[in-house]
């Protein structure tokens, strides 16, 4: 399986994920818990690699979206309290209790069901409210005209046997957006949770142990929103403005190596549909990485990687498993050399801009035939590839 890693692979700097936890601890101080959010293998960094290294440095939550996501955490010995921020089939009561698994629960239907399967065991279901105040996502319902029907929902699921409400929480939509509208936006969305959770204490005469709702925007930008717990993603990979802005260091590294060079005549069309034609001799490397790996197909004559010569244009359309850059004045860049795709060198926001996208969807993008590398203290500490071998 070594040779596979010669290929195209993943670094996962978990140096540079402990250094990112730590600034953001600076940030929030000591009375503020940390949630990491490791959903989707953790923005495809590897989730269970990435939770030993959050719980061995005192992180206090871990978020998954789904029972899978959660029970591979379990199986891999973390230990940490994990909330499903997403659905989890009825069905699934039990395993929730028996493996310590915090559930979101969303909705009436949702609560009842929960509170009756876990009454037919006599077992109790921890869980965390989900309020929407502006996401209209999942959620109770609680703007305008439904704060009050919201607040009675949300009243009636707490007291339901068999259920323990320890936290409440919302989602921001626009927290990452800078402009006056989206401010106010999220201001709002802040008013409305603190106001919901302020009616249903006082009708409850109790109070929830955990309150969050500060996402990677709002943990970089709006102090007052980080009541008991923040829950970053994207901050703690290092990715986006606030990262940059924060000094944070991208955890992920995407690397190739040149399988082949050639040189061209004038006039050569390169890869399907010869989108690309050279307009003089060129030198053009082969690349062992396509959208099968996580490429996206969108990028095709678009985009650059970086040599150890700087960047060097992609050249022609994006194979399923290969794809050409331009080596022409690059002449210490050949076979073997290695490529970064993105990370410390080519920003991932920089090629995401160019697609048209977000860097989330690159990191998780990047698929199971990449295998990752893990680098702790400077050293490889672990390798993976997710293979049925
Ligand atoms: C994904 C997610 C987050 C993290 O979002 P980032 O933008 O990566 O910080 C937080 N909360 C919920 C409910 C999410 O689904």
């Amino acid at each position: 399986m070594e040779s596979t890693l010669r290929r195209t692979w993943s670094e996962i700097d978990l140096d540079a994920l402990i250094y990112n936890y730590k600034k953001i601890r600076e940030k929030i101080g000591s009375n503020v818990k940390f949630l990491g959010v490791v959903k989707a293998d953790a923005y495809g960094h590897g989730s269970v690699e990435v939770a030993k290294t959050l719980e061995e440095n005192g992180a206090d939550y871990l978020a998954v979206s789904s029972i899978d996501e959660a029970m591979e955490l379990r199986v891999n010995r973390i230990k940490m309290p994990i909330l499903i921020l997403g659905h989890t089939p009825k069905e699934q009561v039990e395993r929730l209790i028996d493996f310590d698994i915090t559930q979101a629960v969303t909705c009436k239907a949702k609560a009842i069901e929960y509170s009756q399967e876990a009454k037919k065991i006599n077992k109790t279901l921890k869980i965390h409210i989900k309020v929407d105040t502006g996401m209209s996502r999942l959620g109770y319902l609680c703007d305008n005209d439904f704060f009050d029907t919201g607040v009675k929902g949300i009243l009636e699921a707490i007291t339901l046997p068999n259920l323990d409400a320890e936290g409440i929480f919302t989602h921001f939509a626009v927290a990452d957006e800078d402009d006056d509208e989206s401010l106010k936006y999220t201001k709002h969305q802040f008013k409305l949770f603190t106001d919901v959770i302020g009616e249903v204490e006082k009708k409850w005469g109790k109070s929830f142990k955990i309150k969050h709702c500060a996402n990677t925007g709002a943990t970089a930008k709006f102090k007052e929103t980080y009541l008991d717990m923040v829950r970053p993603g994207l901050l703690l990979y290092g990715y986006g403005k606030y990262a940059h802005e924060m000094g944070l260091k991208p955890v992920m590294s995407l690397k190739t190596v040149v399988s082949t060079v050639k040189v061209y005549p004038k006039g050569t069309k390169i890869s399907y549909g010869g989108i690309f034609e050279t307009d003089k001799q060129t030198r053009v490397g082969v690349l062992p990485y396509g959208y099968a790996d996580g490429f996206f197909r969108s990028l095709s004559n678009k985009c650059s990687l970086m040599t150890k010569e700087g960047p060097a244009r992609q050249l022609g359309k994006i194979c399923m498993d290969m794809c050409m850059i331009d080596l022409s004045d690059k002449p210490s860049v050949d076979v073997d050399s290695e490529i970064e795709i993105f990370g410390k060198n080519n920003s991932i926001d920089d090629l995401a801009d160019i697609a048209g996208t977000i860097p989330y969807e690159l990191t998780c993008a990047v698929s199971k035939r990449v295998p990752r590398t893990y680098i702790k203290n400077g050293e490889v500490i672990a390798k993976e590839l997710m293979l049925r071998m």
